[in-house]
């Protein structure tokens, strides 16, 4: 009861269920671009879904669910959240420990000079590799999408024991995008993304969520499920962002989601890898290391990072992108596209494996869909939040 907001003869135009990049972009924009009034509820206790960040005992600045690197080519989606927080460039950098090396990811020139023990030029690498590749006529999962392009034994020392590991199952099992999100490059490009925009809120994504949600037409409930209020507080609308299957009771049976559990720790030193993210693909039971000062650009004189180990049970972190699930999930979408007064957006409403900016690119689109805006940026002024403007 003390922390449900009040309820008057009319409340709200939207429930809006789950506070993270999806909620959060369609409760700003409703509130702010058309006036509505927004309940934003969500079950766990912070806003910012699975980007959600904080300072730890000692003061480093970490991802709750793991790292989280902003990038897009999207200057809509790169513009619209710049309206709630400064930016601080970062260019991400990953590396594989294998054979006893750290060799760059994605695999690019040095990777190959340096697994192989070569020294060749870009043009050479390539045919060097044409020569280990193993096309293949139909590029379903992902194993043919890396085989097909630098053959079995980088395959099996960069890909096969990661993604057994990250999934519980072999590549040959998944679809091909979830592998091919990895590309192989004969420069010596070592940057994890070649997008447009690659930055870093300045002052942490939480910040950036609190800015905006902050308007007077939005109340934010959080440690509630949108099912203790639905039945209590009117509303006119849904939004939905959870999981779908759960949405409908899990009714044509569970859609798998791929879960994590993360071990956080803080170490007596300032620093301990040479990147942002350390992968082992072939050895130790987590998949890689994050030290988050790299992806923040905090100075501190300890350091803290996370292990991340792949789980089949916990809180549902990725959508398991293969064949019997999307035509599992195909039942629910034609279940949810019938379910009017609901709109089902985010990663696991739409069973899709979404990184950050292609969420808030698919909110932005619902709420032009929603409202009819051609543009739904079109309306509202640029906003400056408190802090920022302070800072400026
Ligand atoms: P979520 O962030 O999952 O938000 C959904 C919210 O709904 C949750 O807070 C949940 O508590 C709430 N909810 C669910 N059910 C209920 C209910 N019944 N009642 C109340 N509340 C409910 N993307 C990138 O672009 N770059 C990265 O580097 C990156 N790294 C990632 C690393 C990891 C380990 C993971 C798991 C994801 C990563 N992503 C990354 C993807 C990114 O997290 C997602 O694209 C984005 O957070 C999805 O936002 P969302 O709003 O759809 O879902
Ligand atoms: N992958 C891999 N080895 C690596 C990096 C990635 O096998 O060193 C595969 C693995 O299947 C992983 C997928 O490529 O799940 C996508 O990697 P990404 O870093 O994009 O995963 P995310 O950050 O979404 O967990």
């Amino acid at each position: 009861m003390s922390h449900r907001p009040t309820v008057t003869s009319f409340a709200f135009d939207y429930l809006i269920v789950g506070a993270g990049f999806a909620g959060s972009v369609l409760a700003e924009r409703l509130a702010r671009g058309s006036n509505k009034r927004v309940l934003v509820v969500d079950r766990r206790n912070h806003v910012g879904g699975n980007a959600y960040d904080h300072h730890d005992a000692a003061g480093v600045l970490v991802h709750r669910y793991g790292p989280h690197i902003f990038h897009t080519n999207s200057a809509e989606v790169f513009d619209y959240l710049g309206r709630f927080t400064e930016w601080r460039e970062y260019e991400h950098r990953v590396l594989a420990s294998v054979d006893g090396q750290l060799l760059p990811v994605p695999i690019n020139l040095d990777t190959i000079n340096r697994f192989y023990g070569l020294n060749l030029g870009s043009r050479e690498a390539e045919k060097f590799l044409a020569t280990l590749a193993e096309p293949r006529e139909h590029i379903r999962t992902s194993e043919d999408v890396v085989i097909s392009k630098v053959g079995s034994e980088l395959y099996k020392k960069f890909f096969r024991g990661y993604t057994r590991k990250q999934w519980g199952m072999d590549p040959s099992e998944l679809d091909a995008q979830v592998t091919a999100r990895i590309p192989v490059r004969f420069n010596r490009d070592d940057r994890y993304f070649t997008d447009s925009f690659q930055s870093m809120p300045r002052h942490g994504y939480t910040r950036m969520f609190e800015n905006m949600l902050d308007h007077p037409n939005i109340s934010v409930l959080l440690q509630t499920d949108y099912r203790d209020v639905a039945g209590v507080i009117p509303f006119k609308e849904m939004i939905y962002t959870g999981p779908v299957d759960e949405f409908f009771d899990c009714r044509f049976g569970k859609l798998p989601y791929r879960s994590l559990e993360f071990k956080h720790e803080t170490l007596e030193q300032e620093q301990f890898q040479p990147v942002g993210v350390v992968n082992y693909p072939n050895s130790h039971a987590f998949t890689r290391v994050t030290e988050f000062k790299h992806l923040t650009g905090q100075r501190h004189p300890k350091t803290s990072v996370v292990y991340e180990f792949p789980r089949s049970e916990g809180d549902p972190y990725y959508p398991v992108p293969k064949p019997e699930n999307a035509a599992l999930y195909q039942q629910y979408h034609a279940l949810a596209e019938a379910t009017a007064g609901v709109h089902f957006v985010g990663r696991l409403a739409t069973y899709r494996y979404y990184n950050m900016d292609q969420v808030v690119a698919q909110a932005l689109t619902t709420y032009k869909k929603i409202t009819g805006h051609r543009n739904g940026n079109a309306d509202t002024p640029r906003i400056i939040p408190a802090g920022v403007a302070a800072a400026a």
